[in-house]
């Protein structure tokens, strides 16, 4: 059973189908709240966060996209996108909405419950601090998603951007850094993690261009500021 009080957000206006996976989702556990409307949707989350969005791709008042758009500019509630039609779901991908799943119609109530507890999971185990600050790390996945982008990062660059996220605002030695990106100790040199920072910052920016979240701390490392 979920955690009591979790609540799930199901946006979908045919009341039949809505009405069938809030049975589903209430049998596990979940309090659930149904919304026909997405012209509803964000003023009901700004008022009352929940803790998982379904939302449809095809709404009356506004689409999925828009609300998924809009949810996205001041918040990290896991949403997972509900669309009519399996092709659509590449397009949905390259749109880089930052919803966080992706399920199509005709669905089974049971793989979307499956779906809703893996990514309340994979939240959880995130951990708040991060959360807050809009930085996701997934170990499990070796994912990592800013402000609810996923970002498209290399092993080593996943390893990186995770030890210096584990404590933001700590500056790390170019060798500290070496000594986690590299469990095997092959010869790399400081060059090696600088040209690593140099890609990632790059990734970074492509979400918060305003910002530089890693600093160079001249003759010492590099620290994360969030
Ligand atoms: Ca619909």
């Amino acid at each position: 059973m979920a955690e009591s009080g979790t609540r799930v957000l199901i946006v979908e206006d045919e009341p039949k189908l809505a009405s069938l996976l809030a049975d589903y989702l209430r049998a596990a556990g979940y309090d659930c709240e149904i919304l026909g409307n997405g012209a509803e949707v964000v003023p009901a989350v700004r008022a009352n966060p929940p803790d998982l969005i379904l939302l449809d791709l095809m709404l009356p008042g506004k689409d999925g996209l828009d609300v998924c758009r809009e949810l996205r500019s001041f918040s990290d509630v896991p949403i997972i996108m509900v669309t009519a039609r399996v092709e659509e779901i590449d397009r949905l991908l390259g749109l880089e909405l930052g919803a966080d799943d992706y399920v199509c119609k005709p669905f089974s109530p049971r793989e979307v419950v499956a779906r809703v507890k893996a990514i309340l999971r994979r939240v959880e185990r995130s951990g708040e601090p991060a959360a807050v600050t809009g930085l996701i790390i997934d170990e499990d996945g070796y994912r990592a998603s800013l402000d609810g982008q996923p970002l498209e990062l290399t092993p080593v660059e996943f390893r990186l951007l995770k030890t210096l996220a584990e404590t933001p605002g700590r500056v790390y030695s170019r060798d500290q850094l070496l000594d986690r990106l590299y469990d095997d100790h092959r010869i790399v040199t400081d060059r090696t993690v600088d040209s690593h920072v140099k890609n990632l910052r790059r990734k970074l920016a492509q979400v918060r261009p305003d910002q530089e979240l890693i600093r160079s701390i001249y003759g010492v490392g590099y620290r994360l500021d969030l």
